[in-house]
C-alpha cells in the first residue's frame, strides 16, 4: 500500500527530498530531466511536486497538509498609533468565463457613468470606485500567471478576494486554485455567484459545491458571504460592493500614513517620451513628487505622481494605485518599492540589488501545468527554447498565450525567461546558455547588448505586431518538425505470368490497369481485398528490352525485390507507390 506523505504547498526542494527519504541530487536530477532547474532551496507547489514524485515511481502518495478554513491571519504592517482608516484591497479571480472581466466592467461602468474614469488606459491594473463615499481598490491581474508573480507580496497585499463563480456552470478547477490563492494569501473570500440572470442558474448547488472546498456559507452557519450578482443585468453588484466595504470594517484596515512609504510595483514600461514609467501599490505612507524611491534593482526621484486614471496628484496614501515617473531603469512586475532618505541612498541600494540579481542563476520559471503538458507529451517533442521580454506585463502575457497557441504534439516553444523591459545582459547570459532565441515585444537592444548578443551568436528579434512575432516563431518552429513522409499513387498492374521465382526476386508479367509504372517504386500486393506481401520495383520490361516506363493498357514485365519469399499468384493485383519526404509549415 501507498504510504502517504504530508508536504505543505511551495515545499522547498530539500525538504521534499528529506520527506521523500531520497537523496537531494536524485530530486534535482528529476525535476532537470523535466525541465526544471532547480536549487535545494527551490520552492515547489503542490502539484509540480505530485508530478515529480509520480515520474520518481515512487510508491508515495502525497497529501495536501490542510489549510485552515479560518482565513489566515496577514501579516500586516503593523499600524501605529495614527494609523488611518484606508481603502480596502480587491482581486478578483474565478474560473476563465465565470464572468471575472464582465463583472469589473461592471462595477467600474457605474463609475464611467458618473464620468471619473474617463482617462482609464490600456494598461492600468488597479483603479478605484467610489461607492457609498468610500473608495475601493481594485487589482485587474491578466490572469493567475500575474497573481502568482505577486504572491507572496500578494500576501500583504490584497485584502479581499472576490471568487466569481458562474451559477451556470459551478466551482470548477481554477475556482479551486483561486480559492487556494486567497487562502494563501490570508484574504477575506466573498464569492460573486455570477450569471444569476441565466437559465440554469443554480444558487444552491454553487452554494453546496464551495461547502466541500471548506467555504460554508452564512445562511448554512458559516462565515462566507456568497451574493447572487449577474453582471450582465448589474443585479446585486451594488449589493457587492456594500458587502466588500463592510468585510472591510469588520477586518478594521488601518496603515500609518506619516511613515516613509513603502508598497508594490504591479506595472512598469516605458512611455515615449517620459521613460519608464511604474504603477505602483501603496501599502504605507504617504508618497509625494520629490521624494527618492527604490524598487528593486530600479530607483528614481519620484518626478510626477499620476492616479491610475493619469491626474497628477501632490500625495498618495495607503492602498492607492499611483503611476510614477522619474525611474532611471524599469522596476520589475513585483519588486517592492521605498522611499529612502535621498538620491545616494536609492542609487546605492538599487545597485546592490541589481548586483544580487545578475549574480543569482537566472532560470526560467515553470509552473506545474506547463510541467505537466511536457511530461504529458511523447518524446517526439521538438522544443524551440525563448526568452521574451516586453514593453509591460499585459503584452508579455498575451505573447507567452499567444505562443501557447502555436504548438502542437511535436513541437512548442518553451520559455526559459520572460520580463518585463529592455533586453538585458542577464537575457543574453542565459539565452547563450539555453541555446535560446530572445524576441522581444515593443521594446529596444542597447547597442553594447547587440555586441554582446553577436559575440555570443545569439539571435535578438524584435517586432512591434505580435502576429510578426508569431509568424517568425512559427517558421523556427517548423524547422523543428521532422519532414513529412507522403506516399503518391503510382498505377496499378495485373499479373498475367510468373517468370522467376526466388527467395529475393519475382519476375513476372502482367497488364498495367492504371498510371504509369516507373522503376524505382515500391508495390504493394493484394489478393481480393487482401494485402498478401510487399517489395520494391526495380525494373521494367517491355517485351524483351528493358523499359522506363510502362504506361495503362500495357503488357510489360516487373522485376520485383523482395525481402523473403514473395509467392505472387496469377490474378494479384500490383499497386505500385513512391514515397517522398515533404518539408512541413506549421
Ligand atoms: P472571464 O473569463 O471570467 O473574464 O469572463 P468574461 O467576463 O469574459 O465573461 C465570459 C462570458 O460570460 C461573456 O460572454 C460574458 O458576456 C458572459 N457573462 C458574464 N457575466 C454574465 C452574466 O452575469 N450574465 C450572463 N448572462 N452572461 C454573463
Amino acid at each position: 500500500m501507498a504510504t502517504t506523505i504530508q508536504i505543505e504547498d511551495n515545499v522547498t526542494v530539500g525538504s521534499l527530498a528529506e520527506q521523500l527519504k531520497l537523496p537531494v541530487t536524485r530530486l534535482i536530477g528529476e525535476l532537470m530531466k523535466n525541465g526544471i532547474m532547480a536549487t535545494i532551496n527551490e520552492r515547489l507547489d503542490f502539484e509540480t511536486a505530485q508530478i515529480i514524485v509520480g515520474e520518481l515511481g515512487l510508491d508515495i502518495e502525497l497529501e495536501h497538509k490542510k489549510v485552515s478554513a479560518e482565513p489566515v491571519k496577514r501579516e500586516k504592517p503593523v499600524a501605529g498609533a495614527n494609523a488611518a482608516q484606508r481603502p480596502p484591497v480587491i482581486a478578483v479571480m474565478g474560473h476563465v468565463d465565470h464572468g471575472k472581466t464582465s463583472l469589473l466592467d461592471a462595477i467600474r461602468g457605474a463609475q464611467v457613468a458618473k464620468g471619473e474614469a474617463g482617462g482609464i488606459t490600456q494598461h492600468i491594473s488597479a483603479y478605484q470606485v467610489e461607492h457609498n463615499d468610500r473608495m475601493i481598490t481594485f487589482l485587474d491581474t491578466p490572469g493567475h500567471e500575474a497573481f502568482a508573480a505577486i504572491r507572496e507580496h500578494g500576501a500583504h497585499l490584497t485584502d479581499i478576494v472576490i471568487i466569481v463563480v458562474a451559477a451556470d456552470d459551478g466551482v470548477k478547477p481554477q475556482t479551486i486554485e483561486a480559492i487556494r490563492y486567497a487562502r494563501n494569501a490570508g484574504a477575506r473570500i466573498v464569492v460573486a455567484i455570477n450569471k444569476v440572470d441565466k437559465e440554469g442558474a443554480n444558487e444552491a448547488l454553487v452554494k453546496q459545491q464551495l461547502a466541500e472546498q471548506n467555504l460554508l456559507v452564512e445562511e448554512w452557519g458559516g462565515d462566507i458571504v456568497a451574493l447572487p450578482v449577474s453582471a450582465k443585468t448589474k443585479q446585486g453588484v451594488s449589493a457587492l460592493l456594500d458587502m466588500i466595504l463592510l468585510v472591510a470594517d469588520v477586518e478594521d484596515l488601518k496603515a500609518d500614513v506619516d511613515v516613509p512609504a513603502r508598497g508594490l510595483i504591479i506595472e512598469a514600461h516605458v512611455e515615449t517620451g517620459r521613460g519608464p514609467i511604474a504603477h505602483a501599490l501603496i501599502e504605507e505612507g504617504t508618497l509625494k513628487p520629490g521624494q527618492f524611491v527604490v524598487a528593486g534593482g530600479a530607483y528614481a526621484k519620484v518626478r510626477n505622481l499620476e492616479d491610475t486614471a493619469g491626474k497628477a496628484i501632490k500625495q498618495a496614501g495607503p492602498s492607492t494605485p499611483v503611476v510614477i515617473s522619474g525611474f532611471k531603469t524599469l522596476p520589475e512586475f513585483g519588486d517592492e518599492f521605498m522611499v529612502l532618505a535621498g538620491e545616494k541612498e536609492a542609487r546605492t541600494k538599487a545597485a546592490a540589488v541589481a548586483v544580487e540579481r545578475a549574480s543569482g542563476a537566472a532560470r526560467g520559471d515553470m509552473s506545474s501545468s506547463e510541467l505537466l503538458r511536457i511530461i504529458s507529451r511523447s518524446d517526439k517533442l521538438q522544443e524551440l527554447p525563448i526568452i521574451i521580454k516586453a514593453d509591460v506585463q499585459g503584452s508579455l502575457t498575451s505573447v507567452a498565450d499567444s505562443l501557447k497557441s502555436v504548438e502542437t504534439d511535436e513541437v512548442a516553444v518553451r520559455i526559459v525567461g520572460s520580463g518585463v523591459g529592455v533586453v538585458s545582459e542577464n537575457d543574453i547570459h542565459l539565452a547563450h546558455s539555453a541555446g535560446a532565441i530572445i524576441y522581444g515585444f515593443n521594446i529596444s537592444a542597447a547597442p553594447n547588448i547587440r555586441r554582446l548578443a553577436s559575440r555570443d551568436q545569439v539571435s535578438i528579434r524584435l517586432y512591434n505586431v505580435i502576429y510578426e512575432l508569431i509568424d517568425d516563431v512559427k517558421l523556427e518552429l517548423s524547422k523543428l518538425l521532422t519532414d513529412e513522409i507522403v506516399e503518391r499513387e503510382m498505377g496499378e498492374l495485373e499479373v498475367k505470368g510468373l517468370f522467376k521465382t526466388t527467395k529475393a526476386e519475382v519476375i513476372a508479367g502482367g497488364e498495367v490497369k492504371k498510371g504509369i509504372l516507373k522503376a524505382p517504386a515500391l508495390v504493394r500486393i493484394y489478393r481480393g481485398k487482401d494485402q498478401v506481401g510487399e517489395a520494391e520495383l526495380v525494373g521494367l520490361k517491355r517485351g524483351p528490352n528493358d523499359a522506363t516506363d510502362l504506361a495503362e493498357g500495357e503488357l510489360g514485365g516487373i522485376n520485383l525485390k523482395t525481402e523473403g519469399r514473395l509467392a505472387l499468384e496469377l490474378g494479384d493485383r500490383v499497386e505500385f507507390f513512391t514515397r517522398e519526404r515533404v518539408e512541413r509549415t506549421l
